[in-house]
């Protein structure tokens, strides 16, 4: 059977109807991104955000079209808002969440502070990689920390939960979309044994996306929970960076068995982990600790080291702020080119000292993650028979 293409696919939702204007989808430029692997399809269906959940049924008819197509494996349809014109009739902070993958994120409208977190069946733990602001390097460490876990026989799992900048697809050399068996159920995308998932996976790169709250839980539900992960001791989620509404949302509604803080030493990125701290007890997630990034420089050529940006910053700030040092990352260019050519130095050079460091992180992050599960453990009701 031959793979649909393109033209046909905007032929095909040439038929859905915008109930709001009464005009095709197509002809009124509300599809977009579109990507196609294997007759694996993905889409963007641009809406105005604040439209979210009374779009979630036209979004539905579009990927039913499209699967009932010949050719046809998978589809996944996303809704993003991406131009002036939606953006700036968006309010800020629209109270009804909803799902911008599909299914309703399972959130009572303004619910979200108190919303329950339903543990997700076959992963044991989720531990969020997180950082106050951007460009510290979180992604780097993230995807070092997952295949140095991976090497160190953990099953492990990578969601790129920073849909602003989502980095998997460069790091990894992956590219969707994904797989789906059964059309609902997302297979992820394996990188050295590691399942991976990403919204970069399903929205091209040049899509130039704006992602309003609500519409980013509603991506992070599904991502989180409708990706066949298998069985999992650990899932890490390379969190958007910074300490706003939609990471908060994030860090409660995503069931956390806790946190790392990535920064870099300058006090202007020390500043900014005080917030990251706080945003992770406000919502009672433990915080195993601080990982400085571009710690020290080690010059290539002679091997010498210099502290550019004064060194020891965020093990002082984890004094004061009573959490732990989980350890540091030297700045080195190797580290940046392996990830940027997509096989990251724990796998393009697994006995570096680069490689060594991620290891040494890995241990204190598996360990952690063992307390805090025991703890939890403890915490939870017991049933007492007579
Ligand atoms: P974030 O996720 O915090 O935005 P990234 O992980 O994308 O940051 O890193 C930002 C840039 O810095 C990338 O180009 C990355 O390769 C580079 N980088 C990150 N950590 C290091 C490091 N330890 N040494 C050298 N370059 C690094």
């Amino acid at each position: 059977m031959a793979a649909i293409t393109e033209d046909e696919i905007l032929k095909i939702l040439s038929r859905i109807i915008d109930p709001a204007t009464g005009k095709d989808v197509v002809a009124l430029g509300m599809i977009g991104g579109i990507q196609l692997r294997d007759g694996n399809v993905a889409f963007t269906l641009e809406i105005d955000p604040s439209q979210s959940e009374a779009y979630e049924p036209v979004r539905k008819s579009c990927e039913d079209a499209v699967f009932a197509a010949d050719g046809v494996a998978s589809v996944t349809a996303v809704m993003t808002a991406h131009s002036e014109r939606h953006a700036a009739a968006a309010p800020a902070q629209p109270s009804a969440p909803a799902s911008a993958l599909g299914k309703p994120a399972g959130q009572k409208p303004g619910g979200s502070q108190s919303a329950p977190t339903a543990q997700i069946p076959g992963i044991r733990a989720i531990v969020a990689v997180a950082s106050g602001k951007g460009g510290v390097g979180k992604s780097t460490t993230a995807v070092n920390l997952a295949f140095a876990l991976k090497q160190q026989g953990v099953r492990v799992g990578l969601l790129d939960a920073d849909v602003y900048g989502p980095s998997l697809p460069r790091m990894t050399g992956l590219s969707g979309p994904p797989d789906s068996k059964d059309g609902k159920i997302i297979e992820p995308l394996v990188a050295h044994g590691v399942p991976c998932m990403s919204i970069g996976f399903l929205v091209p790169d040049d899509t130039p996306t704006i992602w309003r709250g609500p519409m980013v839980m509603g991506a992070l539900e599904q991502l989180l929970r409708d990706v066949n992960w298998g069985e999992l001791d650990l899932l890490l989620v390379d969190m958007p960076p910074g300490t706003g509404d939609a990471q908060l949302t994030m860090a409660q509604r995503v069931p956390l068995t806790g946190s790392v803080i990535v920064s870099t030493p300058q006090d202007v990125a020390l500043s900014d982990v005080r917030k990251g701290i706080n945003m992770f007890k406000t919502v009672k997630v433990p915080v195993f600790g601080i990982i400085e990034n571009m710690s020290f420089y080690l010059c290539p050529h002679c091997g010498e080291r210099s502290e550019i940006f004064g060194h020891g910053g965020a093990r002082q700030t984890a004094e004061e702020l009573g959490t732990d040092f989980l350890g540091e990352i030297p700045l080195h260019i190797s580290i940046r080119e392996t990830s940027d050519a997509g096989t990251p130095i724990v796998i393009a050079q697994p006995d570096s000292e680069f490689a060594k460091a991620y290891f040494d992180l890995a241990k204190m992050v598996a360990q952690k993650t063992t307390e805090a599960l025991a703890v939890q453990s403890a915490a939870a009701p017991k049933i007492v028979m007579d």
